[in-house]
């Protein structure tokens, strides 16, 4: 396994920005993934003056503006602020990382939840969570958000009642609506207490699999089997779902999303067209499920991370229709393979000398094979196919 690549374990966010080859980073986590028309158009036109006007989706549901440079951050951080989308303080913001389900579109539930949390989360006397550490608000029906990072998430249990659980753990406990924040934070302090967080890191599932007994109110329900949920671009009940390659869009796409309705953003490079019944008729987003672009999944690569070791996503562009529908690529720059944490059918990993050919595994998993270079790649694509 390959370790040859930076670790640092901290998000970026908007009080935070993170350096990276195309400028800094400022992350922005709309509350409740919620973007009217004017924040969203707004956030285009921040992004075009202050950023380098690429704006990428995270796997949270969050937007980062790319490409600031630094004489710009402060301009960038009063609009922002003049949206009401930053916290007062560094500390707030860095534990507001809360994903609702998209599909929760309505002042229900789920968002009273999650502006309950985020306020429990910026009091003073609030538990400091590593910076990954999050919560997952999945309460419809059938939980879709299994597979977007969170720590805690709230769901529903067989009979319908609200539960709150432990990533990683197999129950829950009951909870009521006007107690489930006051149990989120209680689980977020047993894990700080039992050891879960070491050197500013700790994810909640880790921490469980090492063995870590869980408080017994915890352990009262079990959880509802995972749904057979896979989200594609396309019509939902609630809106047009819409693909965006790489999870990357310019701020002119986003300002022509904002004039079709509200936004809901989502943990799967995808954005709900709240209300939008028909398929929008906008260029460079992806409206269908059958889109090669479905099937690649690409870090942001050389020269925009310096940790890359080959440019990424053209690669990925240009293998995706080799790619046979249903199954996935992972192009990553290196060997931390932050697009793409868990294992894919195949994964090709960028070193000094070429890509590096991973079946059902994960970047940092050992390669079959020598490197093959871009060009032999592409002159050969189906060679990914060999094998899996
Ligand atoms: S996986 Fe990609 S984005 Fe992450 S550090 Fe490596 S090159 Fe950079």
């Amino acid at each position: 396994m390959s370790t040859n690549f930076l670790v640092k374990g901290w998000c970026p966010n908007a009080l935070r920005p993170m350096a990276s080859g195309d400028g800094l980073i400022v992350r922005i986590k709309p509350p409740g993934g919620r973007l009217g028309a004017r924040e969203a158009s707004e956030i285009a036109k921040l992004a075009s003056r202050y950023g380098n006007g690429v704006i990428d989706i995270s796997n949270r549901a969050n937007l980062q503006v790319r490409g600031v440079r630094e004489q710009s951050y402060d301009g960038l951080l009063s609009g922002l602020m003049e949206l009401d989308l930053i916290d007062a303080n560094a500390d707030a913001e860095a534990n507001r990382n809360i994903i609702v389900t998209p599909f929760a579109v309505t002042d229900d539930l789920a968002h009273t939840l999650a502006e309950d949390l985020s306020h429990a989360l910026a009091k003073p006397n609030a538990p400091r969570l590593p910076g990954k550490f999050g919560f997952a608000i999945d309460i419809e029906e059938a939980p879709v958000l299994r597979s977007a990072p969170a720590d805690i998430r709230f769901e529903r249990a067989s009979d319908g009642s609200l539960v709150c659980v432990a990533d990683g753990a197999g129950t829950g406990a009951i909870i009521a609506p006007d107690t489930a924040v006051e149990a989120a934070v209680a689980l977020s302090r047993w894990f700080l207490d039992t050891g879960g967080m070491v050197d500013g890191r700790g994810r909640m599932a880790a921490h469980i699999a090492r063995g870590t007994p869980l408080p017994e109110r915890f352990t009262a329900v079990p959880r509802k089997p995972e749904a057979a949920f896979k989200p594609t671009p396309g019509q939902t009940e609630k809106g047009w779902l819409v693909g965006l390659a790489f999870g990357q869009m310019s701020a002119q796409t986003l300002a022509a999303l904002a004039q079709l309705g509200p936004l809901q953003l989502t943990p799967w490079r995808m954005v709900l067209i709240v209300g939008l019944h028909q398929r929008p008729e906008l260029q460079d987003v992806i409206t269908d499920a059958d889109d090669p672009l479905n099937r690649v999944v690409a870090c942001v690569g050389a020269p925009s991370c310096p940790q890359a070791h080959q440019p990424t996503r053209s690669l990925a562009r240009m293998l995706s229709a080799h790619v046979p529908n249903g199954s996935q690529l992972h192009v990553s720059g290196c060997a931390k393979g932050c697009a793409q944490p868990t294992p894919t059918p195949r994964t090709l990993v960028a070193g000094p000398t070429g890509f590096s050919l991973i079946h059902h595994g994960r970047a940092g998993d050992d390669p079959i094979g020598a490197p093959v270079s871009a060009e032999a790649l592409i002159a050969n694509p189906t060679r990914i196919n060999e094998a899996v």
